[in-house]
């Protein structure tokens, strides 16, 4: 997974941990759920004391009412975020301070990995072997990484004449607002709070409406570790609301977004037409998969055809949902991209043997459905899945579902579903695969997998999309970068190229000849 990291490789720990389905309902059942927005370094009711409902998709239960903040809770963080900025407890502290701090939050997050991964699949519904070992795990070495780098990021000094001196040097934007979505709730909050917090800035994270109960937890784990009041700001409550004061907000300096293309267009235009906040999108896409008849291995290559589409029940913004299979395997391929997708049926999230879970909430299983529906209607043809399934448990679950037969011009085959459904399409040459990819108004992930080293490099050259993969779905690490071309955004996540987004470059220059 690109979200997933290798997360193996750092920190010890626990994280294979293989509790029972009773020992995950018994935990649920006795945890303490944090509902508050959290400003200047305690949490408050939002002003107006509202609060919705967050309802939990596993069973369709309420979890919590949840405050719900409005721009005069911006008002209250935004003031908060300026002044801790302005003082300079965070902002001008050493780089080495920071990441001692930093460090100690991941192991913070370390010590409660249990309690947030139960937190988040109760939340969106994923899976709890998946919030535990991806969300999670992923989470605190972001949030180390981002810690660990900053007291190695050199400035530069500009390759002038000898009469003067040019510094090239980077500061934080100011107060960064951050505004995140419900399919890797705590996963996205640290790619934008790592490397904002490690650059020194002060931020108001807005969770999704869908999924704030880990940043709300987060945010006194960040206090604990030492971060100091007003630079860490949690704002739950509806886009509407609480989103776009933010993003409309004078004293904001800098607008990070991971969402829908639709959202994040919106908030592009909000960006530009208030103070020309700094503003980076991180949207949707709908990645082609490109398989041909000389992948070292099929069945490797159809397992992950399976599980880059149905993985996180298809809430994931790189879904592998379009198959490209070249036509003199397509048949015979299918039939395995299917018996791998079929042990991926829904189940109880709370099952640490379950691999797929509840999809976030109605309106999204509703969409889900909607695009199957339409599917049929356009005529695609249905290879399996296609139905609502567990109704009973008052959850949202949906079947594995793939369609063959698609052509590019359906509305499966262009639109975000962001659900299990799964598009293939068959192609003859390598010039129509790469057309038919290229095709669409995103551009945040491919894959191609073939043993002709001419044509993987060949085709990962000509893909348009931020990451491409050869022989694999969803590698990734902190130490590269992440983001989309195209609409899918602008911007990068992770990496040392992150660090940029969250900093103003200053060039400083010193007469050397007065
Ligand atoms: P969304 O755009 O509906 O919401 C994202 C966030 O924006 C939420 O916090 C929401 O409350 C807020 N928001 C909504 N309307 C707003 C407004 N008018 N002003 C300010 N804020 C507003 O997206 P979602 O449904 O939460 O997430 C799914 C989308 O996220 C998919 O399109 C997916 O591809 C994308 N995504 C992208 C990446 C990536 O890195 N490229 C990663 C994960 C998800
Ligand atoms: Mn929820």
């Amino acid at each position: 997974m690109a979200v997933a990291d290798d997360s193996s490789e750092y920190l010890e720990i626990g994280m294979t941990a293989t509790h029972s389905l009773e020992y995950w309902t018994a935990q649920a059942a006795s945890l303490t759920i944090r509902n508050q927005a959290f400003i200047d370094g305690r949490y408050v009711d939002a002003r107006s004391g509202q609060t919705y409902d967050c309802v939990s998709p596993i069973d369709g239960r309420s979890l919590a009412r949840v405050a719900q903040c409005d721009s005069n809770d911006v008002e209250r963080a935004v003031k908060a975020a300026r002044n801790a900025f302005e003082a300079g407890v965070w902002s001008d502290t050493a780089p080495v301070h920071r990441k001692k701090v930093l460090v100690r939050l991941a192991q913070l997050i370390e010590e409660h990995a249990e309690e947030l991964a139960l937190l988040e699949t109760l939340d969106m519904g994923k899976p709890i072997s998946d919030s535990l070992n991806v969300d999670v795990a992923a989470t605190l070495r972001c949030i180390a990484w981002n810690g660990e780098v900053i007291d190695k990021w050199y400035a530069e000094i500009a390759p002038t004449g000898p009469d003067e001196l040019g510094l090239v040097t980077r500061e934080p934007l100011g107060v960064v607002a951050a505004i995140v979505p419900w399919n890797f709730p705590l996963l996205m909050a640290s790619w934008k709070l790592g490397p904002a917090l490690a650059t020194g800035n002060s931020v108001i994270l807005k969770p999704s409406e869908k999924s704030p109960l880990t940043a709300i937890r987060l945010a006194e784990l960040a206090i604990a570790a030492g971060i100091p009041e007003g630079v860490l700001n949690v704002l739950p409550g509806f886009g509407k609301e609480a989103g776009e004061p933010l993003a409309a907000h004078m004293d904001v300096d800098g607008l990070v977004f991971t969402g829908s293309t639709a959202i994040g267009k919106h908030l592009m235009g909000i960006a530009g037409t208030t103070n020309m906040k700094r503003a980076f999108m991180e949207c949707g896409g709908k990645s082609p998969n490109i398989v041909f008849p000389d992948a070292p291995n099929l069945d490797t290559a159809a397992e992950a055809a399976a599980t880059g589409v149905f993985y996180n029940q298809g809430e994931v913004c790189t879904a592998a949902s379009r198959l490209l299979v070249h036509k003199s395997i397509r048949d015979d391929f299918l039939d395995r991209v299917v018996a791998a997708g079929q042990t991926m049926k829904p189940g109880n999230p709370l099952d640490p043997a379950t691999r797929m879970g509840a999809i976030v909430d109605q309106p999204q299983i509703d969409r889900v459905t909607g695009y199957i529906d339409k599917a049929m209607q356009e005529g695609a043809r249905l290879k399996c899945g296609g139905s609502r399934v567990l109704e009973e448990t008052g959850g949202y679950y949906v079947e594995p579902t793939i369609f063959d037969r698609v052509s590019p011009d359906m509305s499966i085959a262009s639109e975000e579903i962001f659900g299990p459904v799964l598009s293939c399409i068959d192609f003859e040459t390598d010039a129509e695969a790469l057309a038919v990819a290229n095709n669409s108004p995103y551009g945040l992930a491919a894959a191609v997998w073939t043993s002709d080293i001419t044509r993987a490099h060949t085709m990962a050259r000509k893909l348009r999309a931020g990451s491409v993969w050869v022989n694999y779905y969803d590698g990734g690490d902190m130490t590269a970068p992440f983001g989309g071309f195209k609409q899918s955004g602008n911007g990068r996540d992770k990496s040392i190229h992150a660090l940029e987004k969250y900093t103003e470059i200053k060039a400083i220059w010193i007469n050397l000849a007065p």
